[in-house]
């Protein structure tokens, strides 16, 4: 049976993630809350929606991409929303990065109308979005993952189950610990750079292809050397990503000292009004800080 794909949020990741279905030849159905984001995906041949649900009524398997919890919920379960009108037997797969909590709740509510949900939350930055190289990681029933796996492949490069329904968010959050940590390394490790008056550009080469070498050091180590803080991904998707890890592992009793530091740190970039940047920006905390800015 071919598979008719539906795409609900069509934001930087989204539209990468949606342009490579119809690249596997998918039949595609898109729809984006700001109409103008799925003009793209229209020219590449996408059937464009007025409304979530008419996404569903098009579609057996439904991918969503939106900003955060209560999004996902929005887009499932309010007026015109894609729950009004799916049909029995669809798979949605979020790849948003919301809570595992709420994600199991969402999978309940959808299993009334006979719809299964994987939660595949996604890394890779808007280059792995573009590129289809996505790491995705997957929770949810072993024959609903079999089933999206043309699907997932075309989007993504790394497809993991790992484990159950919402076991997916939270291996993310696993991912979020990593790569904010990462961050705040490469910044630090920068900032000592210049302080000890070294080429940053030399050493960056120098380091990266060793032990210390990282994605966030090759991708965004540069653009922090030329001080461009377009977003990849913004510091506010990465607050809220911090404020879900910092609530897991609350509920976990787990401690998460740097990572707790991490989230203060974003929260005072947020508060100069600089949610909108790269979160590669995290550099700026820290220049704050030591009363110096990286090339300068
Ligand atoms: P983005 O560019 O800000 O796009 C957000 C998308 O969600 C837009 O399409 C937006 O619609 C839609 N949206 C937000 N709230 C909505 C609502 N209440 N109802 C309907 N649509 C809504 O964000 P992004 O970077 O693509 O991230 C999307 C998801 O992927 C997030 O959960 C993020 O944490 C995750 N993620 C992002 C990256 C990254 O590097 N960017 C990497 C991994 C995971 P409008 O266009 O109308 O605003």
């Amino acid at each position: 049976m071919t598979e008719h794909i539906g795409f609900v949020g069509l934001g930087i990741m989204g539209q990468g993630m949606a342009h490579n279905l119809l690249k596997a030849g998918f039949p595609l159905t898109v729809w984006n809350r700001t109409t103008s984001k799925t003009e793209a995906l229209a020219e590449a041949c996408a059937q464009v929606a007025e409304t979530p649900a008419q996404v569903a009524a098009q579609s057996n398997i439904i991918v969503i991409c939106v900003s955060d919890t209560p999004d996902v919920e929005s887009v499932l379960f309010e007026k015109d929303g894609l729950f009004e009108a799916i049909q029995p037997g669809s798979l949605v797969i979020d790849c948003s990065t919301i809570s595992p909590v709420a994600t199991q709740k969402f999978a309940r509510k959808l299993a009334e109308k006979q719809t299964a949900m994987l939660d595949a939350p996604i890394s890779g930055g808007n280059e792995g979005a573009v590129n289809g190289t996505l790491a995705i990681m997957v929770g949810g029933a072993t024959a609903d993952v079999e089933r999206a796996m043309p699907v997932l492949k075309a989007m993504g490069k790394t497809i993991t189950h790992v484990g159950d329904c919402g076991a997916g968010q939270t291996v993310k959050l696993v991912n979020q610990i990593l790569v904010v940590n990462n961050m705040l390394g490469v910044a630090e490790a920068l900032l000592f750079a210049q302080a000890g008056g070294v080429d940053l550009e030399k050493a960056l080469q120098a380091v990266e292809a060793g032990a210390a070498g990282s994605w966030m050091l090759s991708n965004r180590g540069p653009q922090v050397l030329e001080r461009d803080w377009r977003p990849g991904f913004t510091i506010d998707l990465q607050q809220k990503d911090l404020r879900l890890v910092l609530e897991a592992a609350d509920k976990f009793g787990t401690p998460i000292p740097s990572t707790s530091l991490i989230f203060q740190l974003y929260r005072t970039l947020q508060k100069q009004g600089l949610g909108a940047e790269g979160n590669h920006a995290l550099v700026k905390a820290l220049e704050h800080v030591a009363g110096f800015a990286i090339n300068e």
